[in-house]
């Protein structure tokens, strides 16, 4: 069963249950489109109007928000609605998440820009920068890279960071310290050096409850870009399907770099999020790579598969098996904001907090962009008079969580 445009009479060809409503993808776009125009009329007003269904996942909003015509089922409908247009298990998850994301990925506006040769190159560029002003004597930058931060303490007003290097544990003494590590890698360390207080407790619970997604991805080399070659050439975009490969995207920079068809390419063969991507991690690479194989069987044929594939090369990844990370990207339950992004991201013990998951835009850079903002901003205002948080947060309870950039 793959998704295609679908209408009524593709919808019982793909394998839908009849009692699935064909104009599913329409009520489910107008079900989201009031929030998305509160959002770009004012995007405070509209954020503030949307945190009022905090409580509500995904599901629970639909349920009681779609209006199926008899002899549809809502939660046929519903059900259909997650395969083709989210994760497994995603509708489930906070409401809010599913707005913010999808309008953070689609707003009108957007032009989509991606930094040739991968995106390490982006702070590879700022790293440039300090090492220009170092040696200029322009500034006093000191970046040490792969050294595992595993302990914080707080004592007579000053942070002692503690981490391994070479194996060695090592610690200095800061003014302030700005955390922008994944919730998960947090979880870890050892913080019982901080003030044992009220807030202190909230923070932790933040820290250890707070839902993070999950996600994988399956990549296979092919001798050719088969796909974009005979009756029904893909050039770019994905496509999406119920097998366990889920999402396979075809990538356009080989076709927008003018490289042959015939050359060797790679194709992200699975790209999956929460229960599909977990689905992925007992298993070898071999093994994901073996069942990408397969699907893409079912999808291309079995004889293009065979005739094309490299089977030494391929690679997979799940994010929450990598200790840098320890999952994908926040991605809240319902509730969450109201109750724990506050004590998450409050300041203590002059620790700041930041990264995408201290923003209300998860998973995107530009989470990590505003916080970066958000914190700066912070810092000025603790630095320059007695910390007031409160006072900000009953004043501008929003504005705090993203600064437009
Ligand atoms: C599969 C996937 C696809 C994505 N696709 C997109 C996309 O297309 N567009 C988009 O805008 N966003 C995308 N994102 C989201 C984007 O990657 C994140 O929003 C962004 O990287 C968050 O930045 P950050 O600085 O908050 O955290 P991170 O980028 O996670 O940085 C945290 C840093 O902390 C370091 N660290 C970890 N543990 C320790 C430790 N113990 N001691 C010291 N340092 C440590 C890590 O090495 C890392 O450098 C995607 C994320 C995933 C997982």
């Amino acid at each position: 069963m793959t998704q295609g445009d679908v209408n009524k009479q593709e919808l019982s060809t793909l394998g839908f249950s009849s009692k699935v409503y064909p104009k599913y993808k329409e009520i489910f776009s107008e079900a989201f489109q009031c929030f998305f125009d509160l959002l770009d009329k004012d995007f405070d007003e509209g954020l503030r109007c949307l945190m009022k269904y905090d409580e509500d996942s995904v599901y629970s909003y639909l349920r009681r928000e779609l209006k199926v015509p008899k002899p549809y089922d809502i939660d046929e409908t519903i059900a259909a609605l997650e395969m083709t247009e989210s994760a497994t298990g995603l509708f489930r998850l906070s409401l809010v998440e599913a707005v913010m994301d999808a309008y953070t990925f689609m707003t009108d506006s957007q032009e989509w820009e991606t930094i040739d040769y991968g995106m390490q190159r982006f702070p590879d560029a700022f790293r440039l920068v300090y090492e220009h002003e170092e040696r200029n004597g322009l500034a006093n930058v000191s970046i040490k890279y792969n050294h595992k931060v595993y302990k914080l303490e707080y004592k007579d007003n000053k942070v002692h960071v503690y981490w391994k290097e070479n194996g060695e544990s090592k610690n200095d003494i800061f003014d302030k310290v700005i955390v922008t590590c994944p919730l998960g890698v947090v979880r870890q360390w050892d913080l019982s050096g901080l003030d044992k207080n009220d807030e202190f407790y909230h923070k932790r619970r933040a820290i250890r409850e707070l839902n993070y997604d999950k996600s994988a991805k399956v990549f296979l080399k092919f001798k050719t870009r088969f796909w974009e070659t005979g009756s029904r050439p893909i050039v770019g975009g994905s496509s999406t399907t119920d097998l366990p490969l889920r999402t396979v995207v075809y990538p356009s920079c080989y076709f927008d770099n003018n490289i042959p068809v015939c050359n060797p390419a790679i194709l992200l063969a699975s790209y999956t999020w929460a229960n599909d991507a977990e689905k992925f991690a007992p298993y070898s690479q071999k093994e994901n790579a073996e069942i990408c194989a397969e699907n893409l069987k079912i999808l291309h044929g079995r004889k293009v598969i065979e005739e094309n594939l490299v089977h030494e090369e391929f690679s997979s990844i799940y994010w929450p098996n990598d200790p840098t990370t320890v999952g994908a990207f926040a991605l809240f339950g319902p509730g969450q904001f109201s109750t724990l992004m506050y004590p998450m991201i409050k300041p203590m013990n002059n620790i700041h907090w930041a990264g995408e998951h201290t923003d209300i835009h998860h998973a995107w850079i530009v989470g990590a962009f505003n916080s970066a903002v958000r914190v700066v901003k912070e810092i000025m205002l603790c630095s320059n008079m007695k910390p007031q948080w409160d006072k900000l947060k009953t004043q501008e309870p929003l504005q705090n969580w993203h600064g437009h950039i």
